[in-house]
């Protein structure tokens, strides 16, 4: 179709399904499909490496679908730019929540202004809007059990958008090859083990939410907690990159338990229940932006952290000799994800063993995870920390060895992560050390236990003492 085309300006809701911005614009005319690869607003929070890989694909996978316009640079003058070529009669967008989001959108309503184009914004990244989750007295929440409960006050989610009939714009306007963009590692390819994983865009999401339902609901409230199983859904990058809407995700659960007549209630439930971490994480970074830079709790900015960038790698590269550590941190390295349990176990690990401030962890996660997000990363890491909001006490220090034993029993993860260890047994799997021949070519613990936690609860009790916490 020809005539005034419609600028859909495509974030991080790579899907065409119960995409309102998406529908409203095929709705009204001629659809101008355009991503922008803006590494400019986001500094230091543009997209890491695994997330480059992740992007890449799911991007290849919606121009199947979808004719896309590629262009980088800041996004407000790349949209300058697109609706002066092609003479756009609007522009529509989903909302997205990262801190410079908001300026970006001021300037593009802008724009609009300038130019007499209609300016349309769009929810869809997330439940509830932040605006619409509020305490009694008017304030965003810091406490997740009262939020969630509050979410699930406010309402299910409105019925399901279908993909629209869209009409594509004919007018002729330049666009970028997405491999221009050069997504991909090179050499070395260190995401050549992501690929038989994931299927990154729509039909990968839709298809893994089928797969969670049938196999992993069922089990989920008993099993997510286990790092060798598979009850957990592995939603996370599709749900990150908007290939699937949390609200697909929350129907699709609601259908699965009515169904079941009661005998999946408890189970739906509990992930309807994580689906809120992410929600809760997400509305925390928009009421507090600088989430991913500084302590929410501000008394723990003088929290006397270590520079050790000897353990900081040995960390990195899973070689602490605390084995659910290590498991994890090569799990990260070859699949692009960690489990939720070892997540947390191995951050604890960094932030309480080895003292290193949190915000190194989570810039190692955000180059390495295809779900890296700067809401659920930043809002994590404080939460083991002890700086964030609603987060666990300090001075609750994971033992890794006890983790291990309690999650992993027959050592079936550490041992598929690490080799060299599948010929102990499972008393000292998460020990080595204590093993009678201890295993060649894999480290001794970097940090004794009792001492490394000795020492975290001193450096706690010194915040404390020079600013009650
Ligand atoms: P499921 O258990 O199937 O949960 C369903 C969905 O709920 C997930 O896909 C995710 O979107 C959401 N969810 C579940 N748990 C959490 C949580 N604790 N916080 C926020 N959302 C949650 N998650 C990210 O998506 N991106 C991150 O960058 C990220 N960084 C983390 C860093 C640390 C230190 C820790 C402890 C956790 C982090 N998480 C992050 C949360 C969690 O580990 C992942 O969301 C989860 O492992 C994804 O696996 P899944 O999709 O199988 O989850």
């Amino acid at each position: 179709m020809s005539g005034a085309p419609i600028i859909v300006w495509l974030r991080q809701d790579l899907r065409l399904a119960d995409h309102a911005a998406l529908s409203a614009a095929a709705a009204a005319g001629p659809v101008l499909a355009l991503y922008i690869l803006d590494d400019e607003s986001p500094g230091r929070w543009r997209w890491g490496g695994a997330s480059r890989w992740w992007l890449h694909h799911s991007l290849h996978a919606l121009q199947q679908a979808l004719p896309l316009v590629l262009r980088r640079g800041r996004a407000e003058h790349v949209l300058e730019a697109v609706a002066a070529e092609s003479g756009a009669q609007a522009i529509c967008f989903s909302r997205d929540y990262a801190p410079w989001a908001p300026a970006q959108d001021m300037a593009v309503k802008a724009l609009c202004d300038r130019r007499g184009m209609a300016c349309h914004r769009f929810g869809g990244a997330l439940l509830h809007e932040p605006e619409t989750i509020r305490t009694g007295s008017g304030a965003p929440y810091q406490v997740y059990t009262p939020f969630s409960r509050a979410c699930f006050a406010a309402g299910e989610p409105k019925p399901a958008r279908p993909a629209p009939a869209i009409t594509t714009w004919e007018g002729e306007i330049a666009s970028d090859r997405l491999s221009d963009w050069a997504l991909l590692p090179t050499r070395p390819n260190w995401a050549a083990g992501f690929a038989p994983l994931w299927t990154p865009g729509e039909a990968g999401a839709q298809a893994q939410l089928s797969r969670f339902l049938e196999t992993g609901l069922a089990s989920y409230a008993d099993q997510r907690d286990q790092p060798s199983g598979s009850a957990s859904s592995r939603l996370s990058p599709h749900l990150h990159w908007g290939e699937i809407s949390p609200a697909q995700c929350w129907r699709a659960v609601r259908h699965a338990m009515a169904a079941a007549g009661g005998r999946l209630d408890q189970t739906g439930q509990k992930f309807l229940q994580e689906l809120l971490w992410r929600e809760f994480s997400s509305h925390l970074l928009h009421h507090w932006p600088h989430l991913p830079e500084r302590p929410f709790k501000p008394e723990f900015a003088g929290f006397p952290w270590a520079s050790n960038p000897d353990a900081l790698s040995a960390w990195q590269r899973g070689e602490t000799g605390y084995p659910i550590v290590d498991a994890g941190m090569r799990e990260l390295w070859a699949t692009g994800v960690m489990h939720n349990r070892v997540r947390m176990v191995a951050a604890s690990f960094l932030t309480k063993h080895l003292l290193i401030a949190w915000q190194a962890g989570a810039a190692w996660f955000w180059d390495t995870l295809v779900d890296a997000d700067l809401a659920s990363n930043a809002a994590s890491w404080q939460w083991v920390a002890g700086s964030g909001a609603d987060a666990a006490p300090y001075f609750r220090i994971f033992n890794p060895v006890l983790q291990g034993e309690k999650f992993d029993p027959e050592g079936v993860y550490v041992r598929r992560w690490l080799p060299e260890l599948a010929g102990l047994g499972n008393h000292v799997i998460h020990q080595p050390w204590m093993a009678p021949a201890p295993p060649r070519g894999y480290p001794k613990p970097i940090a004794d236990h009792r001492f490394a936690r000795a020492r975290a609860l001193q450096a706690y009790q010194q915040l404390r003492s020079a600013s009650p916490v």
